[in-house]
């Protein structure tokens, strides 16, 4: 089986490196050669608007996945009419387009936070009438780790927000003072089994996920968790791991977002878990059967952002892992990430916390 991943960052390198533990192959569609996956997997070098390219690609490959939801309806479209496209064109747009993704949660009675379709700063006024301050604007498409929001403290702030977000298509929605974020990541095959992971505490500065640990919420925070998965799962007659973004407040989960694909939170069960979200959703792909994801050892994530520290400097810890997705250091870019073990749990998180302030670095 060889599998086509759209994109070549480090979740296809991270896909690539589980393919090659089932005896899969991977082939990565990527519009230039400096990408993170090449480690791991041979690339195909081709523009996203290029039918013909896409027509070659998907002579080459079996089935098709994506590790970025950000690509045009349309070229997925394409892409669908040809091969198996998991998860589906439909999944992915909804995911791609904070309206229609809120929009969707309300129809199937998952709460998310309040929220108003904005599309002219006329609309932003009045919206700012209906909800309350604080209040988050945010571009309804390209935003990511925080980029695309501005947060309104009065009235008086709407004209220079709508400013800022370059007067794009987006929403308004109520800033809730949560009291913790959480994940939660499955994944469905064509036989229609559902495997899910426990849910993951994240912790994010500045928009961007810091520090990803095994949540010690209330069983029924789990459950709620698990019912809105599978609803999203089994509606969209989705294929592969999807991940559900949530706020918790007063034991009540708000869906923030959701990811059609491998997640950054998901990166613990690398360690943590007896079968990764990478190998899940590479198993959910060729419609294998899903495993019962046993706890393997509690393992905590701290990523590393804008600089890579030295390796050296962690590696003593013999229950750490170093993962460097070999990319050039940007500000708030995402380099790599650090896996910690321990069973002692408080022990574990005290030292993510430790390890996330020795590398703390945002420019
Ligand atoms: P997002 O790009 O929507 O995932 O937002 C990035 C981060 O900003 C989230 O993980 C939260 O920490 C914070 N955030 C986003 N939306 C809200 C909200 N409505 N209320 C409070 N914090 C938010």
């Amino acid at each position: 089986m060889r599998i086509g991943i759209l994109g070549a960052g480090q979740l296809a390198q991270l896909l690539a490196h589980s393919a090659y533990t089932l005896g899969f192959e991977t082939l990565c569609y990527a519009e230039s050669s400096q990408q993170p996956a090449t480690r791991n997997s041979p690339l195909f070098i081709g523009e996203l608007k290029d039918n013909k390219r896409l027509q070659e690609f998907l002579s080459k490959v079996d089935l098709i996945t994506i590790e970025n939801e950000n690509i045009e309806v349309e070229t997925l479209q394409f892409l669908e009419s040809h091969l198996p496209l998991l998860p589906n064109s439909k999944a992915i747009g909804i995911t791609q387009d904070r309206l229609l993704e809120k929009q969707f949660f309300k129809s199937l009675n998952i709460p998310t936070t309040e929220f108003i379709a904005i599309d002219s700063l006329t609309a932003l006024d009045s919206a700012s009438k209906q909800l309350p301050f604080p209040a988050l604007l945010k571009t309804r498409r390209f935003g990511y780790d925080g980029k695309g929001q501005v947060k309104l403290s009065t009235a008086h702030q709407t004209s220079s927000a709508w400013k800022t977000i370059n007067e794009m298509p987006a929403i308004l929605e109520n800033f809730i003072a949560f009291d913790t974020e959480v994940s939660i990541i499955g994944a469905r095959n064509a036989a229609k089994q559902i495997s899910c992971y426990p849910l993951i505490t994240n912790h994010h500065e500045q928009g961007v996920l810091r520090i990803s640990t095994l949540s010690t919420t209330p069983h029924s925070l789990q459950q709620q968790a698990e019912n809105h998965l599978s609803t999203v799962l089994k509606e969209l007659d989705y294929i592969g791991v999807l991940a559900i973004e949530f706020f918790v407040k007063n034991n009540q989960l708000y869906a923030n977002e959701m990811a059609p694909r491998v997640h950054n939170s998901g990166h613990l069960t690398l360690e943590a878990f007896s079968c990764s979200q990478f190998e899940l959703h590479l198993r959910a792909l060729a419609n294998l059967p899903l495993p019962t994801l046993h706890l393997k050892q509690p393992t905590a994530m701290i990523n590393l952002i804008s600089k890579l520290p030295d390796n050296k400097l962690f590696l003593k810890e013999p229950n750490l892992h170093f993962y460097d997705y070999g990319k050039l250091a940007r500000p708030y870019r995402k380099l790599g990430h650090i896996t910690i073990t321990n069973n002692n749990v408080q022990a574990l998180n005290e030292k993510a916390i430790q390890i996330h302030q020795s590398v703390t670095d945002l420019k």
